[in-house]
């Protein structure tokens, strides 16, 4: 009726029937010419959207999680730190090595994902630091980057107004007889994953180590070039730090600074096994044995900190190994053509205890 009104007008001679078929076929061609939301999206450029999006939400979630148990937990939307038993973390961890992605991480998650994470975007938008809605993303320069972090987000406060902030440039510590760190590392299946802001390589539960009268389970590790920690205002060529979390959520990370020098076997297996495509860990076939990243000398520094990047989460027990492990030029490199820099500029003492070894 609406539509053969409009038309009438134009057509005043024609007969009822004419004039129906008329009026439908203008509601058809309408109907055609309409732009469709959903399939006018699909371009190219945005069919990794969801991919990205997914990325992040993951990471919020961690973040989140870390600020509330100061986890850097991947899939930490279903976490609530101090109430997780080391089964819901075995199988977390079990799931987190598996290629199906996330399936609804909770506005919450933590590691490092990035905004550009557009798989085809590798080089090109690395430092595009704005997400599809405009949101700013945290990152390491420009306008995302570390002097705006505390900004981007209320739950990044802590990076900008924290006291107890990571990493540090380690210096004036006291020489004691600092306890052992008791590795208990064994050869252990893997994934490995390009989250936006690192490499990151998921481990198969089964490693830990234990000190202060805690154990703490290995999750992840992770590398930044250069290395984030400096030691007497030396800075390293990169930095793998091994996140890992008790059974009260609390983080032990211990880092151990690289410097270039000879192959580096551990390593080799990571960049050998690196994924094609941002956002999914991809399992790797085969295991690791994390020992083989560790130095002969275990001596080391260590003072209370925080999580690196947002959401800076305090109350992290920091053990930096004191004596470097070499890679590659070539592996330097390899990482490099990845991500450039990715270190978090050094954060005040504060007045801070640091302990080190004798
Ligand atoms: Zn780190």
């Amino acid at each position: 009726m609406h539509h053969r009104s409009l038309v009438a007008p134009f057509l005043p001679s024609l007969q009822r029937p004419t004039l129906a078929c008329l009026s439908w076929l203008m509601v058809a061609a309408l109907c055609l010419a309409w732009p469709r939301p959903a399939q006018a999206r699909s371009t190219p450029t945005e069919k990794s959207e969801p991919k990205v999006e997914k990325a992040e939400r993951t990471e919020k979630s961690d973040k989140q999680s870390s600020d509330k148990s100061a986890t850097p937990v991947r899939d930490a939307g279903k976490e609530e730190g101090a109430a997780e038993n080391l089964g819901v973390l075995r199988q977390r961890l079990a799931e987190r090595l598996a290629t199906r992605p996330d399936p609804a991480p909770a506005p919450s998650a933590k590691a490092e994902a990035r905004s550009e994470a557009k798989a085809e975007s590798r080089a090109g938008k690395r430092a595009e630091p704005k997400g599809h809605g405009g949101e700013l993303h945290w990152a390491y320069e420009g306008e995302g980057g570390p002097e705006h972090w505390g900004e981007l987000k209320p739950e990044y406060r802590l990076c900008a107004s924290g006291k107890r902030q990571s990493p540090i440039d380690i210096r004036d510590g006291i020489r004691v007889d600092l306890e052992k760190i008791q590795f208990d590392y064994q050869p252990s299946g893997f994934a490995v994953l390009d989250n936006g802001h690192t490499i990151q390589v998921n481990i198969a539960p089964g490693n830990s180590l234990q000190v202060m009268g805690r154990r703490y389970e290995l999750l992840q590790f992770h590398f930044h070039r250069p290395s984030e920690e400096r030691i007497n205002g030396r800075q390293f060529d990169m930095v793998a730090h091994l996140v890992h979390k008790d059974a009260d959520g609390r983080l032990a990370v211990v880092a151990v600074l690289l410097e270039r020098g000879r192959d580096q076997p551990l390593v080799q297996t990571v960049w050998n096994n690196l994924p094609l495509e941002k956002g999914e860990p991809l399992p790797a076939p085969g295991q690791m044995d994390l020992n083989q990243l560790l130095p002969e000398d275990r001596g080391y520094y260590t003072y209370m900190g925080s999580l690196t990047t947002p959401p800076c989460s305090e109350g992290v027990l920091w053990m930096v190994m004191r004596q470097p492990v070499q890679l590659s030029a070539n592996q330097l490199n390899i990482f490099g053509r990845l991500y450039p820099m990715n270190a978090r500029p050094v954060q005040p003492g504060s007045g801070r205890l640091i302990k080190e070894s004798q």
